[in-house]
């Protein structure tokens, strides 16, 4: 096996392991681990795989946020740079959800290319997830607010990466259709 292979069999086992017990919120419930799947096949295929760093942490993107794992425990695992990436885009959990949402958006700009690649990814598949699985409980103005909101992060990430940012387009338009928004 190849170092990249390695990596990502163990950041792949890591992101199962942690996010166990975890489903997502949409109506069908599915397993957290779809998620994280979705997130970092996109980013192997808008690199054509040349960036194994970049796909593993799309394994553990959410790992610090939502799971007990640390990040010096990613950095013992992984190494400085995942753990960087991951970082990157973990929000400060003491802060109330709109805060971060709102900081999102402000920091956007100024992080790494990869960071914003990571970004889009995420966003991408949570939009993917809007459409074919909402929660129950979002009204139609939630869904729409939600895409707004996704469409002001993503403006941040312009220039980060053709591949994903027309993949991200291609679902905001569905999802704009979707909810007349
Ligand atoms: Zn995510």
């Amino acid at each position: 096996m190849t170092g990249a292979t390695l990596l990502l069999a163990k950041a792949l086992d890591f992101a199962a392991r942690k996010h166990v017990h975890q489903r997502r919120k949409g109506e069908s419930r599915e397993p957290y681990i779809n998620h994280l799947a979705q997130v970092s096949w996109l980013l192997a295929e808008a690199t054509g795989g040349g960036d194994a760093a970049l796909i593993a942490a799309g394994l553990l993107h959410d790992a610090i946020e939502d799971t007990d794992a640390t990040f010096v425990e990613i950095e013992a695992e992984f190494g400085s740079d995942i753990a960087a990436l991951v970082a990157e885009v973990t929000d400060d959990k003491s802060l109330p959800w709109t805060e971060r949402k709102r900081l999102q958006v402000k920091h956007v700009a100024t992080k790494s290319r990869r960071a914003k690649m990571l970004k889009l990814a995420d966003l991408t598949s949570n939009l993917h997830s809007v459409l074919e699985s909402p929660p129950a409980d979002w009204s139609p103005e939630r869904k729409r607010r939600y895409l707004a909101w996704a469409r002001e992060v993503t403006d941040g990430c312009r220039g980060a990466d053709t591949t994903l940012e027309e993949g991200f387009e291609t679902v905001w338009r569905r999802c704009a259709d979707e909810f007349d928004a």
